[in-house]
This record gives C-alpha cells, sequence and structure tokens, in this order.
C-alpha cells in the first residue's frame, strides 16, 4: 500500500511532486506529501461505504451538489421527519443525511424523484428474503435507519436490485452516496474545488517561510507568540485536531471548532487554521481555547518579538476571497477576518471528549 512513486501528478492537488505515495484502492492514487495523510484519513473514514455505493455517472457535478442541497435542507427542517442533529453529527464523527423514521424516508423518495411507484401492487408481492438481502446491503454499508413500513421496505429492495429500471436504480444510490459520504470528504468531494483548496494550503505554507511546514503526518506553524502548533488528521469531525508542542514533551490538544465549516472546502479550513495559528496572538482574542496557550505563558510575548514576522495580510485577504460573497470594502474585509476567526470559536457544548488518543 505504501510504495513511493519517483516523479508525478498528485491525485488530490493535481500538483506535480516527488516522492508520491501510493494508495492501491479507488482506482489507484498518488499522493504527495501535503495531501498523503489527509487523503488517507478521509479514506479511513469512509471505508466502510463500498465501491457500488457512488454518484451517478451520467450526472453532472452540479446535479449532484442540488441533491446535497436538498437533503441538507431537509435536514435543516424542524417537524419533516427526523434527520441527525449538530450533536448526532459529533457523536457519530460524520455529518449523515440520510432518513432517521419512516416518515423522513419517505421525504427523502420525494426528494429524489422515486416516491411514485407506477404498480401500487407489485409491492404486496415481493418476497421477504428478498427485502431481507437487499435491505442488508444498506445496513452494512451504514445506513443507519431501515424503514419499518412493508410497503417502503419493499420499495427499497426494488429500487436497489434495479427492478424499476437502472436510471431508478442509480438515482436511489447517488441518494445513498450522499447520506453517506459528506462534501468534505476525498470521495464526496468537488475536484476542482478540492485540488484548489490543498493548492492554497501548500503555497500559504509556503508563503509562511521556516515558520511552517508539512511534517510527517501533520502541519507544524509557530505563533507569532513563539508556540509551535501542529495539526494533524483525525478520524471524527472536524477530521483535525490541534495540538501545542509542550516544553515538557506534552502535546495538550486545544478544542478549536469550525463554525460553519461545511460551506468551506477543506483545504481552506486547513488554510484559515493554519492562519489564525500563524496570528496566534491576534487569533486568541476570539478563540478562547487558543488564548489559554498564548497568554498563559509570561514568556510568550518576549519570544514572539524575536520571531521574523511574515506580512501575511495577502494571504488572508485570498483566504477570504474563497468566500461565498466577495469583493469587500477595507471596513467590511475586517469584519469578514472576523467572521473567519469566530468560524474556530470553540462550541464547548457539542465535545465530550478533549483529549485524542494519538494516532
Ligand atoms: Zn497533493
Amino acid at each position: 500500500m505504501n510504495m513511493a512513486v519517483q516523479n508525478g501528478v498528485c491525485s488530490s492537488c493535481d500538483y506535480t511532486s516527488v516522492n508520491l505515495k501510493q494508495v492501491r484502492r479507488w482506482g489507484g492514487l498518488e499522493l504527495c506529501s501535503c495531501c498523503n495523510y489527509w487523503v488517507r484519513m478521509s479514506l479511513r473514514r469512509t471505508k466502510r461505504v463500498p465501491a457500488w455505493i457512488r454518484p451517478d455517472p451520467d450526472m453532472s457535478g452540479d446535479e449532484v451538489t442540488e441533491m446535497r442541497e436538498k437533503f441538507l435542507q431537509l435536514r435543516g427542517t424542524h417537524g419533516r421527519g427526523r434527520w441527525a442533529e449538530r450533536r448526532m453529527i459529533f457523536e457519530m464523527g460524520f455529518a449523515y443525511l440520510g432518513p432517521l423514521n419512516d416518515n423522513a424516508w419517505e421525504l427523502a423518495l420525494s426528494a429524489l424523484g422515486l416516491r411514485e411507484i407506477s404498480n401500487g401492487d407489485v409491492l404486496a408481492n415481493v418476497p421477504s428474503e428478498i427485502i431481507e438481502e437487499e435491505l442488508t446491503k444498506l445496513e452494512r454499508s451504514g445506513i443507519i435507519h431501515l424503514p419499518s413500513n412493508p410497503f417502503l421496505r419493499a420499495h427499497l429492495a426494488l429500487l436497489l436490485r434495479g427492478d424499476l429500471g437502472l436510471t431508478k436504480k442509480r438515482r436511489f444510490v447517488t441518494g445513498l452516496f450522499l447520506w453517506l459520504i459528506g462534501d468534505d470528504e476525498f470521495r464526496g468531494r468537488d475536484e476542482d474545488a478540492w485540488a484548489k483548496s490543498f493548492q492554497f494550503l501548500q503555497e500559504v505554507v509556503n508563503d509562511l517561510g521556516d515558520r511552517a511546514d508539512f511534517v510527517d503526518n501533520y502541519i507544524r506553524v509557530i505563533g507569532s507568540s513563539g508556540n509551535a502548533y501542529r495539526i494533524r488528521p483525525r478520524p471524527h469531525s472536524p477530521h483535525y485536531i490541534v495540538s501545542r508542542e509542550g516544553e515538557d514533551g506534552k502535546n495538550p490538544t486545544i478544542c478549536i471548532d469550525p463554525i460553519n465549516a461545511h460551506t468551506v472546502v477543506f483545504g481552506d479550513i486547513l488554510v484559515n487554521l493554519v492562519l489564525a495559528l500563524y496570528d496566534d496572538q491576534i487569533s486568541a482574542r476570539h478563540i478562547d481555547t487558543l488564548a489559554r496557550h498564548v497568554f498563559g505563558d509570561p514568556r510568550a510575548g518576549h519570544l514572539g518579538r524575536q520571531r521574523r514576522n511574515v506580512n501575511i495580510e495577502h494571504l488572508w485577504r485570498r483566504a477570504l476571497g474563497t468566500m461565498p460573497d466577495d469583493q469587500p470594502g477595507p471596513q467590511e474585509a475586517f469584519q469578514r477576518w472576523r467572521r473567519v476567526i469566530d468560524r474556530f470559536q470553540t462550541n464547548l457544548a457539542d465535545w465530550n471528549e478533549e483529549e485524542e488518543e494519538e494516532e
């Protein structure tokens, strides 16, 4: 699984690189030293979902995105079926978009345009072994709730077997894919947006010179306070973990949660994190959990003055430029900058476990 390739194009960021690492599965991937661990961790998170669960090859990226939006909307609508709530997403470690009761299943099928069935009588005649067999496949793939209504169960079995046509089967399987794999995962990514975000991450780390680097399986950032931070891939949501290198060899974890990060491509979240940690003396005013690490040590200010200080305003501007609405005036730019920082404001209510096991 871990062969090195001399020279080639990274399957994640599209940059030409040396010493690419190979992943044999998923059609063969080659990954550069920036992307390798992030992609691997993402593949690990989604490995339970079998390869046959994938978007309809005849659907465009926009159509798939549109379908995902529908499920995000359904999940956000109260009183219309049961869907995963934010707390549950943290407990499960991933954002599950699938239905959680029969009512939600019906809404989900409607959203997919699969609710209607031309000959309803057929549902009464599906043998129970076939229903069991098909629904077991769903369960094994990670579908959390299976409907109890016998007609609904028969309907799903027919859809999965392709008895209602290949087009409907593919549409249904696309739905399953969207419920199980978020667009912040490698397998669910928008290829161009993902590649750009990881290219940007490499540019930013380069521009920060000796204060940021890709080290083995983490990104190392030295803050303006003199603190050294590590951003590592993490199996659960939010998919990364930040720690501070301690002098005693212990690396205390800092809980930084990206609020509304689902609106941002994953590599951009890492860019914002790198910049926030680089600017830690300023960021700490907005991120409570970081403040303890930055202001807790009285020597930090002294060390900070000795550090080379690169002007990173242009990097912030580019990071902000990737946000939905563009062209800010100077006043507005500052507000936006605040919002990016606030994106990492910790929401302690969502966290039960503070410390993470080391890989
Ligand atoms: Zn790469």
